[in-house]
């Protein structure tokens, strides 16, 4: 553990700097205050992947340390959602709230080394300061009341037991200058900073100083984050300078926007990344999808990539200053490409979650009918919901007829009971194949002097209760003869 923190503690380390040494080390770091959001889940995937690139390790920290909101509930949901995206991770989970020690440590070495002073201001006197510049219309700043008392008055203040907080001592001019991997050089003015708190007088940390603490005693070389944290960097990067800690390389990643180009929020639907699982998409595909979120291979025109090509892709350079625009035609276009590629056989456990939710129990138990049949229609979903919804009848014989389908191939009564006869056809033919069943239509359509195109229009309606399916024929062999008539005879009452 890093110099602040040589007291033994049960709590868990990350790995001994030895036996990684040189490698990258980057971390996801989110806060269970919320589930996974669409934005974390973009920040954990870039880690991933950098990390899975260069070969280097990924820690998953909880920043757990806003007690009244971290829930071991958020915790679980943040991990079934990494879990889903596949995201694996080296080190951890570590909890900040089992490693308050460290921070405590850190700030007492920043007062004893001059960068921090104990503050004794009171949250009513805390009011007025705040109160009093909004009044004269200034962003309130902290008037550093306390950076004036003298150091050995304000230990033996502590000493005697009166609340402190720690603040640090920001520089009163020049300024504080980085350069980020995306944003390339930034640069604030000191004296826009306020003399920040980092331990309060209860003895909780502030985010800056459990971040930083954590980030030396794990030994990051890389933080990937959002932009948001772009304006926290200046005041972390003092904390590393005050620490005598080289600063580890920021690589802030662009904020995600809905379609109307504002900050992505609930009003643009889903934001929890397992909103997106139950509303049917699969893993892989939103993982592609998050992946090109203000990230553009270098060496590639290709849009669908699995992990595989993505970590070999993968480069802080190909990541965008510009925010990133969430698309939802777009994941409904990766999912779809996704579903047509994935073997049935993997397919089939998915979708038969989706009929669990559904209440739909499948017309069989034999699983090489099941797999034939979603090989049948997965081209055509746009959703593993579909597999419960428009494709329910290629797998239950209860299902709803599409109104307008039933309006529009089936309303002449002729063609209905044209249908009943052709199921008759059906039911003595010797042969029931794809050629056979195709012959018997048409023969049939000829005799009768209808067009064979409204007998296929109306079979497909009367056997899916759907205007688009499959090759009808393929529709006919896979439902199997007996279905297949009794459909069509069904077709008469429709
Ligand atoms: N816990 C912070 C968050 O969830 C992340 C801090 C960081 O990455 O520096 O926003």
């Amino acid at each position: 553990m890093s110099d602040f923190s040589q007291n033994s503690s049960s709590n868990p380390s990350p790995t001994p700097l030895s036996s990684t040494t040189g490698g990258v080390r980057v971390r996801f770091a989110p806060s269970p205050t919320g589930y996974l959001h669409v934005g974390g889940a973009r920040t954990a995937l870039f880690n991933w992947l950098y990390a899975r690139h260069v070969g280097g390790t990924l820690i998953l920290r909880i920043e757990d340390t806003d007690f009244e909101r971290s829930t071991s509930e958020m915790v679980d949901g943040i991990l079934q959602g990494l879990s889903w995206l596949g995201i694996t991770w080296d080190e951890g989970p570590f909890y900040q709230s089992q490693r308050m020690d460290l921070y405590a440590r850190a700030a007492e070495k920043l007062v004893a080394n001059g960068h921090a002073y104990y503050c004794f201001c009171t949250k009513e006197q805390m009011d007025d300061y705040r109160a009093k510049a909004s009044n004269e219309g200034r962003t309130p700043m902290y008037p550093e009341t306390c950076r004036k008392i003298d150091p050995a008055e304000a230990a033996r203040r502590k000493q005697a037991g009166e609340p402190a907080a720690v603040r640090f001592k920001v520089p009163e001019h020049g300024s504080t200058v980085f350069d980020d991997a995306v944003f390339g050089k930034v640069e604030f003015q000191n004296e826009e900073i306020e003399d920040f708190v980092l331990l309060r007088s209860d003895g909780v940390p502030t985010y800056h100083l459990s971040v930083v603490a954590d980030d030396i005693d794990m030994r990051m070389t890389h933080i990937l984050r959002g932009a948001d944290h772009l304006s926290n960097t200046p005041k972390q990067k003092m904390l590393y300078e005050a620490l005598g800690v080289p600063c580890p390389i920021f690589a802030h990643v662009p904020l995600i926007l809905g379609p109307d180009k504002t900050r992505l929020s609930k009003r643009h639907g889903a934001t929890s990344v397992m909103a997106y699982r139950d509303e049917g998409i699969v893993p892989e595909a939103f993982r592609n999808f998050l992946a090109l979120l203000g990230w553009t291979p270098k060496d590639s025109s290709k849009e669908v990539l699995g992990d595989r090509e993505l970590i070999e892709l993968f480069s802080l350079d190909g990541i965008a200053h510009s925010n990133a625009v969430f698309d939802r035609a777009k994941l409904d276009w990766f999912n779809t490409e996704y579903i047509r590629a994935y073997p049935s056989e993997k397919l089939l456990p998915l979708v038969e979650e989706e009929w669990k939710k559904a209440g739909l129990v499948p017309g069989t138990a034999d699983a090489a009918q099941l797999v034939a049949t979603i090989e049948l229609v997965k081209s055509r979903a746009r959703s593993l919901k579909d597999f419960a919804g428009s494709f329910r009848a290629f797998f239950s014989d209860t299902y709803e007829n599409d109104p307008a389908a039933v309006e529009k191939f089936l309303k002449d009564p002729a063609v209905r009971e044209m249908l009943v006869e052709l199921a008759s056809r059906y039911e003595t033919t010797a042969e029931f194949t794809e050629q056979s069943t195709e012959q018997v239509l048409r023969d049939f359509a000829s005799e009768k002097g209808v067009k064979a195109g409204a007998l296929i229009n109306g079979s497909r309606v009367a056997l899916t209760g759907q205007a688009v399916a499959p090759s009808l024929f393929a529709v006919m062999v896979n439902l199997g003869r007996e279905r297949t008539v009794a459909r069509l005879k069904r077709a008469k009452e429709l």
